[in-house]
């Protein structure tokens, strides 16, 4: 993931400090210069890396650090709250007009994921229920009308063009008209980009922002282009009023100084994060839940709130009644397979678990995504007689699902066993519950 780098160095150096009752002036300034060279080796801008520690350092001096029983932890709090500031502080949301329909320009260069993101907003939107328009205003990258049109097309919001020979401002106008008299709450513009900034570009949006005066520009920028995304940013901004930024490609293996450097260079705030290809790949950029995450104190809120928006509420308290009751098949744990896979790449999921990433920093650590999708043959291979009831399943049986499934007697052993190790653990869980799945003993 992103920030993996930055992330083991930094937590290398509060490591160091973290269990010691004590620490001395020059510990704090050891590690602050350990910290700097993170940053700038995470290609963090310069002069944002040193004024960062210039702040964290004048606030470690006035929590006097050095006094404290617990220092270490003072230091990762400073620090802690100070990325969390640097990326912006506060989330920043997109915006609402009162006078529908709110109306978003994009911009960017050309391969910044500008189309992707069109679309993706717009499923995020929807499903927020609102009711988002589309407008292919990108008429010089071949196939780029097609490509909004595919992605609407996978979600069914409607595309406006006008195809490739009408002016990308007379588009836009008819796009926004389009959707007042249709009564759509949020009109998406994709725009054209160009490998570089020229002259020509800007005027273009420039005049695409006077036709329409859009209630939001967001800039799509590319994380892993580091630096150079934010000269893009700040050359932008100059010129064109921006509202937000959004960092694309946030799942490569991009350093993190985009992230970390495009606020505190432009005064733009960052609103999303697109973290792959699929369409629900974005997430709301969310300041200090982007800090904890980079030093290795979890997501939990954004894992949560994946789970709430990726797991049925119904199926997930019929599966915990079921486990309660230790009434629990092979149906159940396909079932729970599939909603954890729906949440999203695995690798993703335990960044947002604190301490893993320090667990996947290890090189001996690896996530068999092969070795899950045989133990899923596995159970698919079982009859419904043998996924309600495992305990039929003998010598024969085992071997006709380990030929079903493309696997070994031996594969089929472990999942039966792992499943009923897991019937075990439920068991004794359940005797410690009470009928409501409240602890029993009023705890
Ligand atoms: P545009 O020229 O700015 O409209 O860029 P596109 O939307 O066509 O995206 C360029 C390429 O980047 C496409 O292959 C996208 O699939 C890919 N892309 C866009 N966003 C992301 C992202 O968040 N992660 C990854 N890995 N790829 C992305």
């Amino acid at each position: 993931m992103a920030f993996e780098g930055l992330s083991t160095r930094l937590q290398n150096v509060f490591g160091k400090l973290k269990g010691r009752g004590k620490v001395s002036e020059d510990d704090v300034n050891e590690a602050m210069r350990e910290v700097r060279l993170a940053l700038l080796e995470a290609d963090v801008n310069f002069k944002v890396v040193k004024d960062f520690i210039a702040k964290v350092k004048e606030r470690a001096i006035g929590q006097e650090v050095v006094k404290s029983f617990t220092p270490g932890m003072v230091i990762i709090d400073i620090v802690n709250k100070e990325l969390t500031e640097l990326m912006g502080g506060e989330q920043a949301k997109l915006a609402k007009s009162n006078k529908p329909p709110t109306v978003i320009l994009m911009a960017g260069l050309q391969g910044a994921g500008k189309t992707t993101l069109t679309g993706k907003l717009a499923k995020m939107l929807q499903t927020q229920k609102h009711k988002p328009l589309l407008v292919a205003g990108d008429i010089y990258r071949p196939a780029a009308i097609k490509q909004l049109e595919v992605l609407g097309g996978q979600i069914g919001v409607p595309v406006f063009t006008l195809g490739d020979q009408v002016s990308p401002v007379e588009i836009a106008k008819q796009g926004v008209k389009r959707a007042k008299d249709e009564g759509y709450d949020y009109v998406l513009i994709d725009t054209a980009g160009r490998l570089q900034i020229d002259e020509e570009l800007m005027q273009e949006i420039k005049d695409i922002h006077s036709a329409v005066e859009p209630d939001e520009v967001l800039l799509v920028v590319d994380a892993m282009t580091g630096q150079e995304a934010v000269n893009v940013a700040k050359s932008f901004h100059e010129q064109l009023a921006l509202t937000g930024v959004v960092l694309t490609k946030l799942d490569g293996d991009t350093r993190g100084g985009a992230a970390l450097s495009v606020k505190a260079v432009t005064g733009c705030p960052i609103k999303f994060a697109s973290t792959g290809e699929k369409i629900d790949q974005l997430e709301a950029f969310h300041p200090d839940r982007m800090a904890s995450r980079i030093l290795g104190m979890g997501d939990m809120l954004s894992l949560i709130e994946k789970a709430q928006s990726n797991i049925d509420a119904d199926k997930a308290k019929e599966l915990e009644r079921k486990m309660r009751t230790a009434e629990f098949s092979f149906y159940d744990f396909l079932e729970q397979m599939e909603q954890v896979r729906n949440m999203g790449p695995l690798e993703q999921l335990l960044d947002m678990m604190p301490g893993m990433g320090k667990l996947k920093s290890n090189p001996n650590f690896k996530i068999d995504e092969k070795q899950i999708k045989r133990t899923e043959a596995v159970a698919k291979s079982m009859t419904h007689a043998e996924k309600l009831k495992p305990d039929i399943i003998n010598f024969s049986r085992r071997k006709r699902i380990a030929a079903g499934s493309g696997t070994t007697v031996a594969d089929v052993n472990r999942l039966l066993k792992q499943f009923e190790d897991m019937k075990k653990m439920m068991k004794q869980f359940s005797g410690m519950m009470g009928p409501n799945g409240k602890p029993k003993g009023g705890m």
